[in-house]
């Protein structure tokens, strides 16, 4: 029986355990599929508060999980398959069928990247098919490569490839970009990139080769379809919460985020911070703010229970 399970090793669920941890509450951590969360497929951070000169996503956090296992805090690998919180004690399950009892859970599962959801695209995947330009943008230098999306991200990772490939292709499927002003700018005036506005990816080529070579793309405004050679497609088109083992168990609005109140979600003793409940804001700094918030509510609603 825990105090405290902390669910995700972002820096929400990292945080939640620094907290918890020097409250001497003893907290479990669930690594996850991902341990570290989507930090780790990030290059240089600029923006978080503490590293004038920039540090790189994966030695951010390993810093944090140093410091919550100073604490105490103790990691467990695995990912949460179910959850049954109708009761006392609240339970989990893990994907090896291991459960876990705790008086209070936080969630820090995260969210993951999107996909197109075309058939080509899911038999290409890993060869040429990627949501992450830092993780694998190295591997494509002087060819062209194409980024699919229209907002911060699309903006960011096209950016990004120009260090690398011979020409990036922008695929939007509207005439206006989501993107920020400034992000927007440094893309248009990119001599490397080449904007195909209206668009949308009809099909990744070559699945019989086993590799990316082109994308046909269908413009949406003519009917038009034209294929242009890549020898890779990111796509850069938002996230998606990782809320499966909460469905039917908490509530969530109607893209599945968790629904919270000052990180509280509508089971007592069950708290959630980070991006699975934020579409909003999504920055390592909100994350860990908020997984700071979720361990001093944790911390409260287990000394309410007086034990
Ligand atoms: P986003 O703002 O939701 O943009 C997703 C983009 O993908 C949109 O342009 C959307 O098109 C397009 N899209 C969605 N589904 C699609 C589909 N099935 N096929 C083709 N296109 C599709 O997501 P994001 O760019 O990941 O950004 C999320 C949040 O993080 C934003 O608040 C953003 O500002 C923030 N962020 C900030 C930074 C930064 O400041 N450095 C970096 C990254 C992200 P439509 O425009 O037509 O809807």
């Amino acid at each position: 029986m825990q105090n405290v399970i902390i669910i995700g090793t972002g820096p929400a669920g990292l945080t939640a355990a620094i907290y918890t941890a020097r409250a001497n509450l003893k907290p479990v951590v669930i690594e996850g599929i991902q341990p570290g969360g989507q930090l780790t497929t990030t290059t240089d951070i600029e923006n978080f508060p503490g590293f004038p000169e920039g540090i790189d996503g994966t030695t951010l956090v390993m810093k944090m999980r140093e410091q919550a296992e100073r604490f105490g805090a103790t990691f467990l690998r695995g990912e949460v398959v179910k959850a049954d919180f109708s009761g006392r004690p609240l339970k989990i399950v893990l994907d090896e069928g291991q459960g876990l009892e705790g008086s209070s859970v936080i969630i820090a599962s995260g969210a993951s990247a999107k996909y197109i959801g075309i058939e080509s695209e899911q038999k290409l995947m890993g060869r040429g098919v990627s949501a992450c330009a830092t993780c694998d943008g190295a591997l494509y230098r002087d060819v062209p490569v194409a980024v699919v999306g229209g907002g911060d991200t699309a903006m960011e990772e096209a950016l990004f490839l120009t260090r690398f490939a011979s020409k990036v292709s922008l695929i939007h499927r509207r005439n206006e970009f989501r993107a920020s002003k400034i992000m927007a700018d440094r893309v248009r005036n990119h001599p490397k990139i080449e904007i195909h506005w209206d668009s949308v990816v009809d099909e990744v080529l070559d699945v019989a080769r086993n590799e990316v070579t082109g994308l046909r793309l269908k413009n949406l405004k003519t009917g038009e379809r034209n294929v242009i050679p890549v020898h890779a497609m990111f796509a850069a088109i938002g996230h998606e919460p990782n809320t499966k083992p909460f469905i039917g168990v908490l509530a969530m609005n109607e893209a599945r985020y968790l629904v919270t109140t000052h990180t509280r979600t509508n089971v007592e003793g069950v708290f959630a911070c980070g991006d699975v409940q934020d579409p909003h804001y999504r920055q390592a700094v909100t994350a860990a703010g908020s997984g700071c918030m979720a361990a001093l509510e944790a911390e409260r609603y287990l000394g309410s229970l007086g034990g």
